[in-house]
């Protein structure tokens, strides 16, 4: 493949109103893996998203709202043509500014992304409204019917762990659904939003459809964007207490709120299961992306009888983990995030050796002694002996890294793995077909895969209960949280 990185060495610009726009505030967008400045990027302040909003509002009344859905939907099938011809330049700006293996990049992140677009534009042609015949004294009735429209502005803030597939998520059916963008991407990670909006452009997506803000969250354009009167609705990505943030910066507004958000999501293993399938699908839940997916698995629970021999199995699997050089065919790792997120995730396993944890495996970072040293690797963990109320037992790390607990019977199993103020998704492993239905039901959770993980039909719901979300995406449940529904009632 072309491996050269999209705008190295130049500015990442805003695109406003069918513009592409810098600004005197530029910040450095830097490569995780050896610590190399691949660009900048210029911030937007409050006056650029200003412009973008206003420029939102004029395209859901011009060009976009007087659309018809086939012409709407073409644009977003040509969205996806766009992206898949550029797909080289996606897959190496994607890695530039993650570090994640080529593998998962060319696989997963870029794919995705364009599918979004297809999925959802296809999608929104069968989405269906009500209509009810109502009886009136007069006994002549009613008609009442439901008609969708569109949200209005929306602002859509993505996180940096699978920037164009997350952020596209929410576009496409956003825009399928009638609504116009302002997106801001997380400042790690800038460089495929850019070239998103250099494709929207192309594809002859309107001016002020689709804006794209730079920039940091507090003081910056993620927060201009959620206390900004003009947005309508807030669809995020992130942290949970990023949400709890932007829930109150909007809420002067009562703005509409869609949120995916943090997990500290638990696996049990029963001793029925099938052995080999439950370590190698255990490994890639909790190792797949440097532990950088929100549906990660972070607290493992696996059955007495087959503890030790798992704990093994799973060591075995980490340390045959291959980290290195994203572009290597053969790495399966790269880098986490950043050095602050590197930080992060080393400071929770200082807390688990604190608090007296087994260290079965890695426990800190790789020496590569080249300028690899200079990035932010950490090695894939396993931890066992902690009790339930360990930092790291509790709180997410987001990182490639897990606890492991004994547990004797089904009840205190599940009872361990719901005692989480997060509830975004689990696992579960088990040959036994009523104890698989039996304790999936009970999961505190947006989703619980049995015998799997991370295997999406992008119809289903998705999202998470407590600190793990509001609302749910995919299918017509993302459809739904775009469109106001509007009653008509007509007297007959
Ligand atoms: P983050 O909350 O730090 O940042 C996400 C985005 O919010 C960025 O674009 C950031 O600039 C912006 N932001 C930060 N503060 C803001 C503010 N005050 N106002 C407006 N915008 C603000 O999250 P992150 O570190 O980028 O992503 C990792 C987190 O995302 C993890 O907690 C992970 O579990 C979660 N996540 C959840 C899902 C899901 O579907 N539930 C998917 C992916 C990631």
């Amino acid at each position: 493949m072309n491996t050269t990185i999209p705008h190295a060495g130049s500015i990442l610009k805003n695109y406003v109103a069918g513009e592409f726009t810098a600004s005197d505030k530029l910040f450095e967008n830097i490569n995780p893996v050896d610590g190399s400045i691949i660009n900048h990027v210029a911030e937007a302040d409050s006056a650029l998203v200003d412009t973008a909003v206003k420029s939102a509002h004029a395209a859901l009344h011009g060009p976009w709202g007087k659309m018809t859905m086939d012409e709407r939907c073409a644009l977003l099938h040509k969205v996806a043509d766009g992206i898949e011809a550029r797909f080289d330049e996606f897959v190496a700006a994607e890695m530039a500014d993650t570090g994640k293996s080529l593998f998962q990049a060319r696989t997963i992140d870029i794919p995705r992304g364009a599918a979004n677009f297809r999925i959802f534009a296809d999608m929104v042609k069968s989405q269906s409204s009500d209509c009810f015949h109502t009886d009136t004294p007069d006994g002549k009735g009613a008609l009442n019917y439901a008609v969708n429209k569109p949200l209005g502005v929306v602002a859509v803030i993505a996180p940096w762990n699978l920037p164009l597939l997350l952020m596209t998520w929410k576009l496409a059916p956003a825009m399928a659904a009638g609504n116009t963008i302002i997106a801001k991407p997380s400042e790690e990670t800038p460089a495929t939003a850019t070239l998103l909006a250099e494709v929207m452009h192309d594809a002859g997506i309107p001016g002020g459809v689709f804006n794209l803000v730079h920039g940091f969250g507090y003081q910056s354009a993620g927060e201009f964007l959620t206390t900004h009167p003009g947005v309508d609705a807030v669809t995020f990505t992130g942290e949970s207490s990023t949400g709890s943030a932007i829930m109150k910066a909007s809420a002067d507004g009562v703005k509409a709120l869609s949120f995916e958000l943090g997990g500290k999501n638990a696996g049990i293993i029963f001793d029925d299961c099938d052995f080999d399938e439950a370590v190698a699908g255990t490994a890639r839940s909790v190792f797949t992306n440097g532990g950088q997916v929100c549906l990660c698995t972070e607290r493992l629970y696996v059955q007495r009888a087959i503890f030790d021999k798992f704990v093994a199995a799973l060591k075995d699997k980490a340390e045959a983990i291959k980290i290195g050089w994203p572009l290597d065919e053969d790495t399966d790792m790269g880098p986490v995030i950043s050095h602050k997120h590197r930080d992060k995730v080393l400071s929770y396993f200082d807390s688990a050796k604190v608090d007296g944890a087994t260290v079965v495996t890695g426990g800190g970072y790789p020496v590569f002694n080249d300028v690899r040293d200079n990035g932010a690797f950490v090695q894939p963990t396993i931890f066992t002996g902690l009790s339930e109320d360990s930092k790291i037992v509790k709180e997410e790390v987001f990182g490639p890294v897990c606890h492991i607990t004994p547990f004797d019977d089904e009840d205190e199993a599940i009872a361990m793995a719901n005692d989480s103020k997060y509830g975004l998704a689990a696992t579960v492993w088990t040959t036994n077909l009523q104890r698989a239905h039996r304790v999936a039901q009970q999961m505190d959770v947006g989703i619980c895969w049995v015998n799997a993980w991370y295997l999406r039909d992008l119809r289903t719901p998705f999202g998470g209960m407590k600190l793990s979300g509001v609302g749910r995406e995919g299918g017509v449940h993302s459809l739904n949280f775009y469109s106001e529904p509007t009653n008509i009632c007509i007297k007959l």
